[in-house]
């Protein structure tokens, strides 16, 4: 057989096809994440259904969100498929917005072992949706989970675990190593769950992530630079001392709870003008 072959499927590289092949792992991932019958879930890369034909064995419906046309043959060709709502569609330009506003009573529970060179990107994408989702469960590289989940002072702190700690709470699952992959890839990977804090209304939540992003992009932009030279056109220095900052300190020491009373303070005055 060729060692290329995985499932009778060649892995597509530029997809960032590796597959979850360890059983043991996949079990621990479905038991963690507590499957009903009735969620709606939508898998991002369901790939050759790894998470997603254990899923099916417990809920009614999902919905897979697939870039690859082979794999979506694979899975109209499962004992699963009536259970299957399949997307062909590239999640990057895909409308989450107007899929979302399509149903608006429905919570939506999300699930992927991500391609690595989207993962980041994508959940800055997502994040934004708090409102319409019950919880996100995703497979990332471990680097990028060990900077979603970085507290202030480390060197992995930065303005992704800003924006997702501020909205989300996040729950490590388990930690997987890169031989329970097929390809195995070069790096270990973590698989993470997060829960919305509901405190804002969707209205609210464009405006605070408006304001998050703007302010941590350019607080990190120079990481080594003190915050009142990154920010000194956003904010004066009695203000960042209001809110207990000092401005000689360095963005990866402000706590995430500082930068949203910041990100409120720029919304006052964004919306004096
Ligand atoms: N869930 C499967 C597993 O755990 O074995 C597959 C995971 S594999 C890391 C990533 C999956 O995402 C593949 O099925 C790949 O084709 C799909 N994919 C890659 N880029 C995508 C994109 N931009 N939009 C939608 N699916 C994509």
């Amino acid at each position: 057989m060729n060692r290329f072959i995985y499932k009778k499927h060649i892995p597509v590289k530029r997809f960032g096809q590796n597959f979850l092949k360890n059983k043991t792992i996949i079990n621990k991932i479905i038991q963690k994440i507590y499957l009903n019958k009735v969620d709606n879930f939508i898998e991002i890369g369901p790939g050759l259904g790894a998470l997603t034909f254990p899923i099916c064995n417990i809920v009614n419906t999902i919905t897979v969100l697939e870039i690859d046309e082979n794999i979506i043959s694979f899975l109209l060709q499962s004992k699963y498929s009536k259970k299957i709502k399949i997307i062909l569609t590239d999640v990057m330009k895909f409308d989450f917005q107007y899929f979302f506003s399509l149903n608006k009573n429905i919570l939506y529970r999300l699930v992927g072992n991500l391609p690595y060179s989207i993962s980041t990107c994508l959940l800055i994408e997502l994040i934004q949706y708090n409102s319409y989702i019950f919880d996100m469960n995703f497979m990332f590289q471990k680097e990028v989970a060990c900077r979603l989940l970085a507290t202030p002072s480390s060197k992995e702190y930065g303005k992704l675990s800003v924006l997702a700690q501020y909205f989300y709470k996040i729950i490590p699952i388990c930690s997987i190593d890169k031989y329970n992959f097929f390809p195995n890839p070069k790096i270990d990977s973590m698989f993470l769950r997060f829960i919305p804090y509901r405190v804002h209304n969707q209205n609210q939540i464009n405006r605070y992530f408006f304001a998050l992003e703007k302010i941590t992009r350019v607080a990190f932009q120079h990481r080594r630079k003190f915050l009142i030279k990154n920010l000194f056109k956003l904010f004066s220095q009695k203000t960042l001392l209001k809110f207990n900052i000092s401005p000689f300190s360095r963005a990866e020491d402000v706590s995430v709870h500082q930068y949203s009373l910041l990100a409120k303070n720029f919304l006052k005055l964004y919306d004096s003008f």
